[in-house]
């Protein structure tokens, strides 16, 4: 195990001796330099799985096979769903089967939302560098985003829909008494992978995120947050989902320079994102550093038919980008406040949860989803 170590194929925990090792198969094998080093001899690596006993290997060798046998790439080429090709590496093309899907799941997004109260906008594709200063997100997220030129000037394809969303509330004055605003957007984002990380419809490049922003009071946002659960609930539901968790991410305990905003806010914000989750019942663990730059979140895990987990839904409180694109609406007492936005998708986006789906399935789609 030194050896092992040096070369850095795992770091450990080693078995102290063979003996322990009851239930073990070989799977499969690959060259492999010394040490990682081209300049090095070619070596013969051998995979193996081991477990403590029989019937534990046989249900992982079994799992395997399941998911082999429901791989949304190989599913959906032979249910012609979609495609990814080396023309457009991470860009998936849909064929009209995987739209039928995609158009189904949009129409039932549309009317749950409408029964929550929500309106829907569309936002750019592209807009200013000025903008993504102001969001933040040219100096914490550019090195994800594309970037492109139009009169000489630096704009961005959006990489997240929020900005475009806020400069639609700032089009009007608001009063306490509209407050929540709740505005959905299928909206179509790209973010950069690098091309080793692509996968399937899980890992792309593009894709149309389930998308709103609620825009509120500081005094509704638990309520809201409570909805936004319920709605959650429900999509996860309908699609059979039965099992289900959740995280809440909060910042890192020490690493805190690459977070924007106020301490205070993020207490706030947290803190309301714990109580939502304790007044719900709801079963979730808490991650310290997994917050995105903006603020905290929640997102959902679900459980598929074999057993696998995936990060699917997500919730998010901010009060930091309200406070940078200097959002305000009339309150009772006549002054200006500041509303709080929250982010939130229940999908995730439409590509992984067609991908999560097909792999739940195997395929086998419930009837209104159905392309034929
Ligand atoms: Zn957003």
């Amino acid at each position: 195990s030194e050896m092992c170590i040096r070369d850095s194929l795992c770091a450990g925990p080693h078995c102290p001796s063979t003996g322990r090792v009851k239930a073990f198969k070989l799977q499969s094998i690959a060259g492999a330099y010394w040490r990682g080093d081209e300049k090095n001899k070619m070596l013969q690596r051998i995979y193996g799985t081991a477990f403590p006993s029989k019937e534990e290997l046989d249900a992982y060798l079994h799992m395997l096979e399941e998911a082999a046998r429901r791989d949304h790439r190989k599913l959906g080429k032979e249910l012609d769903l979609f495609s990814i090709m080396e023309e457009g590496p991470g860009f998936p093309f849909f064929h009209p089967n995987g739209m039928v899907i995609r158009n189904e799941l949009i129409n039932y997004w549309r009317e749950v939302h409408r029964r929550y109260g929500y309106q829907e906008i569309k936002t750019p594709m592209i807009l200013s560098r000025k903008l993504w200063e102001t969001s933040g997100h040219w100096d914490h997220y550019r090195e994800n985003m594309y970037v492109t030129e139009i009169d000489n000037e630096d704009y961005a394809i959006k990489p997240m829909n929020c900005p475009g969303g806020m400069l639609v509330y700032k089009t009007h004055p608001h009063s306490y008494r509209e407050l929540p605003i709740r505005a959905g957007e299928l909206g179509l984002v790209h973010r950069h992978e690098l091309s080793g990380a692509l996968h399937g419809l899980f890992r792309v490049r593009c894709f149309t995120q389930d998308d709103a922003h609620i825009f509120c009071r500081p005094d509704q946002v638990k309520q809201e947050f409570l909805n936004v659960m319920d709605i959650i609930s429900i999509v996860f539901k309908t699609m059979n989902f039965e099992n289900f968790e959740a995280q809440i991410s909060l910042r890192d305990k020490v690493n805190r320079e690459k977070y924007i905003g106020s301490d205070d806010n993020w207490e706030k914000a947290e803190q309301a994102i714990i109580e939502a989750c304790e007044e719900k019942g709801l079963p979730a663990k808490i991650e310290y550093g997994e917050a995105a730059f903006y603020g905290p979140k929640l997102d959902f895990m679900v459980k598929d038919a074999i057993g696998r987990r995936w990060q699917l839904g997500t919730i998010q409180v901010d009060y930091n980008l309200p406070e940078r694109f200097e959002l305000e609406y009339m309150g009772s007492d006549n002054q200006k406040h500041r509303p709080v936005m929250i982010h939130r998708a229940p999908f995730g986006s439409m590509e992984r949860f067609v991908a999560v789906l097909i792999e739940h399935t195997a395929g086998k789609f419930p009837l209104w989803l159905t392309p034929e």
